[in-house]
């Protein structure tokens, strides 16, 4: 079955997965989030954050229990639109040597300028964007030359906010960026989040705070788990 359009909900149940049989890394978790509520995630190096992020991608498959995107277990989708539904926001930006357009869009061309100039502009982007020598025709380097922390990372939410997905996972950077910056940033990811489906690692106190549910894993095993206020 094909993914539904807007927010989708996530369901773990008896969730147990391993990058061997023998070793487990998640211990059989149970999370509810129905669609529209942000997770929080916390817990320390090793902990397993990473894992739970690349089995809702599916770069693994589940080896015990289900995990459920909008009510269809996860191996019943399809990849292609699995990967449609779930924008993924990662520490590192991800850059290539083309133009901020075809940075923004991949290369997808049934994306308007218009459209992308509208996102950057929601999105706390406008001087940067008023700043570039040739627009969107500006070419970016694979290192993302010219661009600051705080800038590549704008970029990628509004790489994803382009994508429209209706869950996202986001690994927050943990770089300390100037106070103007950050604020510009934690605009970017409200509006980002609002009215999606959000699982974010949480490395900033913005984010706790803007969760519904925390999580906090241990050594793959759920430590605590519920609403944000109860805990
Ligand atoms: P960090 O905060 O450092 O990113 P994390 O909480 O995301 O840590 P994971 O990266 O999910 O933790 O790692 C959980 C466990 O799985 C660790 O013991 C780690 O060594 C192990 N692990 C992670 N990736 C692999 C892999 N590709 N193959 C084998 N073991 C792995």
């Amino acid at each position: 079955p094909l993914l539904p359009t807007g927010a989708l909900s996530v369901e773990m149940h008896n969730l147990t997965f391993g990058y061997t049989p023998e070793e487990p890394v998640l211990h059989s978790l149970n999370i509810k989030l129905p669609a529209g509520r942000i997770l929080g995630v916390l817990g320390r190096t090793g902990s397993g954050k990473t894992t739970l992020a690349r089995l809702l991608l599916r770069l693994y498959e589940i080896q015990h229990g289900e995990l459920l995107l909008a009510g269809i277990p996860i191996q019943q989708t399809r990849l292609h639109d699995l990967r449609q539904h779930i924008g993924m926001v990662t520490q590192d930006v991800q850059l290539f040597h083309a133009s901020v357009r075809a940075n923004l869009t991949y290369f997808q061309d049934d994306i308007s300028d218009e459209q992308i100039i509208e996102v950057l502009k929601t999105l706390g982007l406008s001087n940067w964007y008023h700043s570039l020598p040739s627009g969107l025709d500006t070419i970016l380097g694979s290192e993302g030359e010219g661009l600051s922390a705080g800038e590549a990372q704008l970029l990628a939410l509004t790489r994803v906010f382009l994508r429209d997905p209706g869950l996202i996972i986001m690994d927050e950077a943990s770089s300390r960026l100037d106070p103007a910056t950050e604020q510009l940033l934690e605009q970017a990811i409200n509006t980002l989040l609002a009215e999606r489906t959000g699982i974010v690692i949480a490395h900033r106190l913005a984010t706790i705070q803007r969760a519904d549910d925390i999580l906090i894993i241990e050594d793959g095993h759920i430590l605590e788990y519920g609403p944000r206020q109860q805990l």
